[in-house]
């Protein structure tokens, strides 16, 4: 008998030399008192949103909706949209995924500011797409002028997060509004909106949408629930666009994009906004006394409109990210370039400026 062989078949070389998805947690083995590493709320879901998840789990013999239309209708009622200008999945970066494989073909840039999100270049990458990375400018904010400039021939897409992770830097709205007016209208730009609900009224994160579409039918914009509607584990997401780009999301995602427990979820919390106005307002009260806290010390801190603030420490990201681990606070380190810490209870606070306290630099 000759001897299986042992050749297993390799992926495409898109795959070859991606950088890979960090956890939030500085080691998977550790258990941390304080978890600050995702940018999760820190509350449970609320019993509302409980309750109809017990109820739709009663039915899970059944498939769901096929593309989520229940919960899209919902999201184009609440934004002033119609139908078939929203799509949802299980979380906003699946959505990013799917539009970079429907607009990308190899050699194609995306252009972005940097640093980012840490899923851009990743995803960027599976579509076979080049990301341009235009620096931030001094403050840790995005540079609009830059970001226009470093536009060619080759650019398929504009990729914007507003506010901005790691730095929790944002556009005021009127300079995102003259940032869109200059791109080129046949671009798509990718407007990740993953923390809009902690940075401007209720109102104007409802209403904003809208407005903006109208103006721009090669925008889209990235809601998630994740972060201020407290739902990460449920993965659950929607885009926002001209239908002909929604369109062009179905084209390429599977049927069935959420499962029944997360549809009824986010149905109930959407009637809930007043769970989510608790937490915006938690957090920018928290994010006060970290920033504060944190320069207090002589720390370095950007201006976040987020639920997270940024550290740039340069070289001692990595000794402080230890640092925090060692007292049981789950960070974000980027290498040499600084520490992003999420938001949480007022004892999470408590702990961290404790902890940064007794931070020393060579440690
Ligand atoms: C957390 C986050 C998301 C949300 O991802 P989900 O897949 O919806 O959980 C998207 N963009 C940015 C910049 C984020 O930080």
């Amino acid at each position: 008998m000759d001897e299986i062989s042992a050749k297993v078949p390799t992926p495409s070389p898109r795959l070859a030399g991606l950088p890979g998805y960090g956890r939030g947690r500085a080691g998977a083995a550790q258990i941390f008192a304080h978890r600050l590493g995702s940018n999760e709320a820190p509350d449970a879901p609320d019993r509302a949103v409980r309750q109809a998840v017990a109820a739709a789990f009663d039915g899970a013999n059944r498939y769901p909706d096929l593309r989520g239309e229940t919960l899209g209708a919902a999201l184009a009622l609440r934004h002033g949209l119609k139908a078939d200008q929203v799509a949802v999945a299980a979380g906003s970066i699946v959505l990013l995924d799917q539009l970079m494989r429907a607009y990308c073909d190899g050699g194609d840039e995306i252009v972005t500011a940097w640093r980012s999100y840490e899923a851009y270049p990743i995803l960027a990458g599976l579509a076979g797409a080049r990301l341009v990375e235009v620096p931030l400018n001094s403050e840790h904010c995005l540079d609009a002028a830059a970001m226009r400039t470093a536009v060619g021939s080759r650019t398929r897409a504009v990729l914007i997060c507003n506010p901005n992770n790691p730095t929790g830097t944002a556009l005021a709205p009127e300079a995102l509004d003259g940032l869109l007016d200059a791109l080129p209208a046949d671009l798509l730009i990718l407007l990740d909106e993953a923390y809009c609900d902690f940075d401007g009224s209720a109102e104007a994160v409802r209403a904003a949408p809208a407005r903006r579409l109208a103006r721009h039918p090669n925008l889209v914009i990235l809601r998630t629930f994740s972060k201020a509607w407290g739902l990460a584990g449920l993965r659950a997401g929607y885009a926002m666009a001209a239908p002909e780009i929604i369109a062009a999301i179905h084209a390429v995602a599977p049927p069935f994009p959420l499962p029944g427990v997360a549809l009824a979820a986010v149905l109930a919390a959407i009637e809930l906004p007043e769970a989510v106005a608790a937490r915006v307002d938690r957090n920018a009260a928290e994010r006060a006394r970290l920033t504060s806290g944190i320069a207090a010390l002589g720390l370095p801190v950007a201006q976040s409109a987020a639920n997270f603030v940024w550290l740039p420490v340069g070289p001692r990201a990595e000794a402080l990210n230890a640092h925090l681990a060692g007292v049981g606070i789950a960070a974000r380190c980027f290498a040499r370039e600084g520490v992003r810490i999420t938001t949480g209870t007022a004892a999470d606070t408590d702990a961290v400026l404790d902890a940064l306290a007794r931070f020393r630099p060579n440690d």
